[in-house]
């Protein structure tokens, strides 16, 4: 009897479906239909979301507000994607794992997706049959529309609120957490989006120690201590398949070019990070490309870097979802005791305590300078 009863709710799980973000009432996703269809209108409360530049838009209240990121900075950003030492082997690295890890997923949705940089080479990178990018702020799917055409779906929406289950096979976001103050809700949101099986690639701006003007410019809340986003992961109920960092080579680089930055303007802080001078940038690609590679080739799990990026699954079947998330997790340093090198973590408890807040006075006078430019750091 009870084995039936689970053979009957494993059926059911494998469903794809959209949910109704008013009444959350789910509906079956046809294979071959688009996730959210432009003039969808939930069957049960009748409920119509709106289409904004074809885009169906489930979160315009928020839209292109401040918060965690300031739009404007998309149209900065499309400029210097390309050929960039830091996004271009990135988009390597973020690649080369789905391809390795998740060669048949078949559903791939990107949270966070902006100007469609990394989107637009998942999609050229093998045969899908859904590619979804999703964006809080249509400044960015602007862009992105841009650049994919018709060779993705969009949809504006808070990804704190997918609404979706089961209904993806591979899920990324790049340098999207960090922003959200509520990072556990988009991880629990994701993992519900998920079919189960299903794999989550998420990168993001590692060491607190490595805080500098640049984590302001980009609306940064954190940056995450080793472990931690693991953790968070673990207490959504994902696996950890394979964990990471990112611009591990040029990380001598970044700490002394934050050391001589105390006293740096914004404006020249901006230029160094963009405007480098091509050889300079050819350089630093040529270097974080072979890191990348080793990466790949040999499952480096390189300790420290810029970025930390962690590659996790969902049960085949659902993990018993705790109430209350914070308190079920393990605490980092827990996590990351088995992670790391005692020395690195006596760093980032140091600088924990020390907090960004005083690197934030330190740069306050500054800010305005950068009020039109933020995020034009890469996130790390
Ligand atoms: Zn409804």
């Amino acid at each position: 009897m009870s084995s039936k009863l689970t053979s009957y709710s494993e059926i059911v799980r494998t469903i794809r479906v959209r949910a109704c973000p008013v009444c959350d009432s789910a509906e079956q996703i046809s294979e071959g239909q688009a996730i959210w269809p432009a003039g969808w209108r939930c069957a049960s409360c009748g409920e119509s979301v709106p289409i904004v530049d074809g885009v169906p838009s489930y979160a315009l209240a928020v839209a292109n507000t401040l918060t965690g990121f300031d739009p404007s900075a998309f149209d900065e950003l499309v400029e210097h994607e390309a050929g960039h030492y830091w996004f271009e082997p990135r988009n390597s690295l973020l690649l080369g794992l789905a391809n390795k890890i998740f060669p048949s997923a078949d559903h791939y949705l990107e949270i966070g997706c902006g100007t469609g940089f990394v989107l637009d080479r998942f999609a050229g990178a093998r045969r899908w049959s859904s590619v979804t990018g999703s964006e809080l702020h249509p400044a960015g799917l602007k862009h992105a529309r841009v650049r994919l055409g018709d060779r993705a779906a969009f949809v504006q929406m808070d990804a704190r609120r997918i609404p979706a289950r089961d209904a993806f096979d591979l899920v990324g976001a790049y340098d999207v957490l960090e922003h959200v103050e509520d990072d556990r809700a988009v991880i629990s949101a994701v993992h519900s989006a998920l079919a189960p099986g299903g794999g989550f690639i998420a990168s993001v701006p590692q060491h607190p120690f490595l805080w500098s003007a640049a984590d302001d410019l980009g609306h940064h809340i954190r940056r995450y201590c080793r472990g931690e986003l693991e953790s968070r992961l673990v207490s959504a109920g994902f696996e950890i398949v394979t964990s990471t960092s990112f611009a591990t080579v040029i990380m001598p680089l970044m700490i002394a070019s934050r050391l001589g930055r105390r006293k740096a303007r914004m404006e020249d802080l901006i230029r160094r990070e963009f405007a480098l001078p091509s050889v300079l940038n050819t350089a630093l690609k040529a270097v974080l490309s072979v890191e990348v590679a080793a990466t790949l080739s040999f499952g480096l799990p390189w300790p420290f870097g810029g970025s930390r990026v962690v590659v996790a699954r969902k049960g085949e079947q659902r993990a018993p979802r705790s109430s209350s998330t914070a308190d079920a997790s393990p605490s980092p340093r827990e996590i990351g005791d088995n992670l790391d090198d005692p020395i690195l973590l006596n760093d980032v408890e140091r600088e924990m305590k020390r907090k960004p807040d005083q690197t934030r006075r330190n740069i306050v006078s500054d800010a305005h300078i950068a009020a039109n430019t933020a995020k034009l750091s890469p996130g790390r």
